[in-house]
């Protein structure tokens, strides 16, 4: 197991170049918040956005979209009720993040099967959250995209198999290889399985346990692959920073919010530009 380390990120965080436009960072559609759980896709697609993602798009229920408008006018809505409208836009995108505040319902189910059915190998997908517990409930196939999978260890033992007490990096690589994509293992310290290589975030602290991290953190990724060449060291930079925002913030505050990660994204990313 390797960390995660400071150069990594100053190397994938490429100065932007003079000429470049909202086209040349990507297009990211979010896919989430049911009628209880809007902030969650909120808090995705602002990370998004916040992290500098060229164009963000959020499918969401349609009670989510004032509230989205207002809290992000960066974002467009369409409604997630509207599959084959979602469909079509799933086919625009660079990179799909689905799962956040999405829900278990069977309209939720429809709609993920949909989706997967249409993003291909040349897209990434971020699959979070309730993405991740309809795949396990349903033994749904594995996407043919380009997937980072970002469960917490709860979501993990249901993917996986195996037990919180089973899931230590020879097993994990195991179930990884099965898998395919990369697999964000959230804990107090995240752990990032890829084909051939186990990585280690070492930063990351209590006063982020907190609800809508996660949303922030795959909101993260899916700003950073959205932009930068590299995807394995997009993703391991957007876990890196995540936290490292979250210890800056830690060492005044007593708990840290999402919201208060997502607004420090951008002067972090110029500090390790
Ligand atoms: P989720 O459970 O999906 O909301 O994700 C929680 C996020 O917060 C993950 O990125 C975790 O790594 C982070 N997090 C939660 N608790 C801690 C902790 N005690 N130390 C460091 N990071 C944490
Ligand atoms: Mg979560």
């Amino acid at each position: 197991m390797q960390p995660i380390t400071e150069e990594l990120v100053k190397d994938t965080i490429a100065k932007r170049s003079d000429d470049s436009y909202k086209g040349t960072y990507g297009k990211v559609l979010v896919i989430g918040g049911d009628a209880d759980m809007g902030g969650a896709a909120i808090l995705t697609a602002s990370a998004a956005v916040y992290s500098g993602a060229g164009l963000v798009t959020v499918a969401t229920h349609k009670t989510n979209h004032a509230a989205l408008h207002s809290r992000l006018p960066e974002a467009m809505a369409i409604d997630s009720a509207d599959v084959e409208k979602v469909t079509e836009q799933v086919k625009k995108m660079d990179v799909i993040a689905i799962g956040p505040g999405l829900g278990l319902s069977e309209e939720a189910f429809i709609l993920l099967t949909a989706v997967f059915s249409t993003v291909t190998e040349q897209q990434q997908t971020i699959i979070d959250g309730s993405a991740i517990s309809l795949m396990a409930e349903y033994d749904l196939p594995y996407p043919k995209t380009q997937a980072v999978y970002t469960p917490h260890l709860g979501e993990w033992e249901k993917l996986s198999g195996l037990a919180v007490s089973q899931q230590e990096p020879n097993a994990n690589t195991k179930i990884q290889q099965k898998i395919g994509g990369t697999i964000v293992l959230k804990s107090n310290r995240t752990e990032v399985y890829v084909e051939d290589a186990v990585w280690k975030n070492t930063v990351g602290n209590p006063a982020m346990a907190t609800g809508g991290m996660g949303d922030t953190l795959a909101g993260m990724i899916a700003g950073f692959t959205a932009q930068f060449e590299d995807k394995e060291r997009a993703v391991l930079s957007a876990v890196f920073l995540h936290s490292k925002i979250g210890d800056e913030l830690a060492a005044k505050q007593y708990v840290v919010l999402p919201t208060q990660i997502i607004e420090h994204i951008p002067s972090t990313m110029k500090a390790y530009s």
